[in-house]
């Protein structure tokens, strides 16, 4: 069956095209779930033998409430007495159902030496080292009803653990910074009615506490992540880190480093972004260093020129970077270095740095802040160039070259999102987000030509790129900004019906102003209000050396929207609002030509 048989023609058979569920027998665990199917528009469609509004585009959705292990879902089309039937399914997923099986059979056999010990339920990753602080949570399986105690090694602990559900005991320790060293395994012991005892220790080592390790990042793509949480785009990010940081570990789980960056302050980074140094060595909050600051104006390798802040560190410090608006500044936090009177701050080539002040805001944390003269921040990129010189490169705006046509020349990336065999969202018709979005990226790039600027597009056809391609692509084409396009969709337990609307999203306040003019120039549309959305944890919105704004035109899955974003006039009138927001956009960020000479003086 075809997806895309959303054509439909009078002399064609009645269709029945359905989206959700995607099989004939699905697997869902909640009481709540949408369907999604398509038909001839002039059709009457039932689901269940209820009959729900069918769209002009021959959509039509509803949601069932499933309530038996199998829950039936019956879709029937009616048009000048055809009918057209089909029956899907959902299904409870067993995993509960078995579970509790096992359980009887565990006290049938009554086993009083069968143990199954997971101190942290991760087989994937055997090696946890938890530091001072963190909690290990320790779930065992035994015989039900006794009382089971974990105790490590040296260190005189014999809790009682609680048993949640017969047979199911968990426990929490936390590791304190006072206690010794451990290495090895957590033992247990079970106690019955008659003094009858056995013993066991969990299969995995777990490392607890000890001296930090030293790791250097080993790649450029690294990055360092906020905790240890993730979800569908990857846990949440401080921001990138360059090669040769050296880095203090002082843990390890689920295949990341805890790294210890102030006395208050951890990031987690993936282990195979760090070479860990076998040598002992004295971790780098010990050290401090000379500080010196130079701006100089410089032009290389970007189109736009550049301040540059130098910053001589006794070696490759970690950091934390973020940006503020209002005024505009960028903030960057080093971790291990501390303050030195031996100052030198040179400014007067740097003429997009209003000034640079710095504070030690705690120990081995030494705060830099660089205020800039420009309306808007237009990018900056921290690296480290001859041995641990820390560059920080703040972008000038670009200059506005025509007044009449602020977009002249100015070098845009269009990014269509998803692509090949990642469909993206789909709408009930059977429209992939996709599609949808590579032709509003079409239609935006032919109206940013027609505004007098360079495009360059991270896909024109329906192939599959990775997201450090799109950055790649933008970059090598040196382009000043970046608006990525997509189609908004549901999960499977919300109603279709009942979310709708555009939607910008941002990640770093910097670009805030942009993704704020985006929203407002798609709401121009009659579109209902998605919102707009800080700290997005999307790829295209991590770069922080070009403004970027991820555009959720509207929601595919609601079938309303489903018939704008089909429909190649509203295609269009999206990509035309797009054009003027960059105007807008660069009318009043941009450096006008007067302006900068004035700035050059
Ligand atoms: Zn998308």
């Amino acid at each position: 069956m075809s997806l895309s048989s959303s054509v439909w023609a009078q002399y064609n058979p009645l269709t029945l095209g359905i989206v959700i569920p995607e099989q004939d027998t699905v697997e869902y665990a909640f009481s709540r779930y949408r369907v999604a199917a398509h038909t001839d528009p002039n059709a009457q469609a039932f689901i269940n033998g209820k009959q729900v509004q069918v769209y002009s585009s021959g959509a039509f959705v509803d949601m069932v409430f499933p309530t038996e292990q199998i829950t039936p879902i019956e879709f029937m089309v009616v048009l000048d007495g055809d009918t057209v039937n089909q029956t899907r399914y959902l299904v409870k997923p067993s995993s509960s159902q078995k579970a509790s099986s096992e359980l009887v059979e565990l006290r049938s056999k009554a086993p009083t030496k069968k143990w199954f010990i997971q101190p942290n339920g991760d087989p994937m990753n055997p090696d946890q080292w938890y530091g001072p602080g963190d909690v290990i949570p320790i779930l065992v399986q035994a015989t039900p009803g006794k009382q089971l105690i974990y105790s490590i090694p040296g260190q005189h602990t014999h809790i009682v653990m609680n048993e949640r559900s017969p047979g199911i005991y968990e426990s929490y320790h936390k590791v304190d910074p006072y206690d010794p060293m451990f290495e090895g395994n957590i033992e247990f012991s079970l106690k019955g009615r008659w003094l009858k005892r056995s013993k066991a220790t969990s299969s995995e080592r777990v490392k607890m506490g000890g001296l930090p390790k030293i790791g250097v990042v080993n790649t450029s793509d690294a990055y360092l992540n906020i905790g240890l949480g993730s979800d569908r785009l990857g846990g949440a990010k401080y921001g990138s880190i360059f090669e040769g940081v050296e880095l203090d570990i002082v843990g390890e789980q689920s295949g990341l480093y805890k790294v210890a960056l102030s006395p208050s302050l951890h990031a987690w980074i993936p282990t195979r972004f760090v070479d860990v140094k076998e040598s002992f060595e004295l971790p780098t909050q010990s050290l401090s260093g000379n500080i010196r600051i130079v701006a100089s104006k410089e032009n290389s390798h970007l189109s736009q020129g550049s301040d540059v802040i130098m910053v001589s560190l006794p070696k490759r410090l970690p950091y934390i970077v973020h940006t503020e608006l209002d005024p505009n500044r960028i903030v960057v936090d080093i971790f291990g270095a501390t303050s030195n009177t031996n100052w030198k701050i040179l400014l007067d080539e740097a003429t997009g740095i209003d000034e640079v002040r710095w504070s030690q805001i705690e120990d081995g944390r030494l705060r830099l802040y660089i205020d800039l003269t420009h309306k808007r921040h237009w990018g900056y990129d921290v690296e480290y160039g001859w041995r641990a010189q820390m560059r920080i490169i703040v972008k000038y705006p670009p200059v506005i070259e025509d007044a009449l046509k602020p977009l002249k020349n100015r070098i845009i990336a269009v990014d269509a999102g998803h692509g090949g065999r990642n469909n993206g969202a789909l709408g009930s018709t059977g429209v992939m987000e996709k599609d949808v979005a590579l032709a509003i990226s079409k239609k935006l790039e032919e109206l940013l030509v027609e505004a007098g600027a360079n495009v360059v597009m991270t896909r024109t056809d329906d192939s599959y790129l990775y997201m450090s391609e799109r950055a790649e692509i933008i970059r090598t084409n040196k382009a000043e900004l970046m608006v990525s396009i997509h189609a908004n969709s549901i999960g499977y337990a919300t109603d279709p019906r009942e979310m709708k609307g555009t939607g910008s999203f941002y990640k770093h306040m910097a670009y805030k102003p942009l993704a704020e003019i985006m929203y407002d120039k798609m709401r121009e549309l009659g579109l209902d209000d998605y919102g707009l959305t800080g700290s997005f944890n999307f790829s295209l919105n991590a770069p922080t050396d070009f403004p970027n704004v991820l555009v959720e035109t509207a929601f595919l899955s609601n079938p309303e929207e489903e018939i704008f974003l089909l429909d190649p006039y509203y295609q269009r009138r999206m990509a035309q609002q797009i054009v003027e927001g960059l105007e807008e956009y660069y009318t009043q960020y941009a450096w006008w030509p007067n302006e900068e000479l004035e700035a050059d003086k």
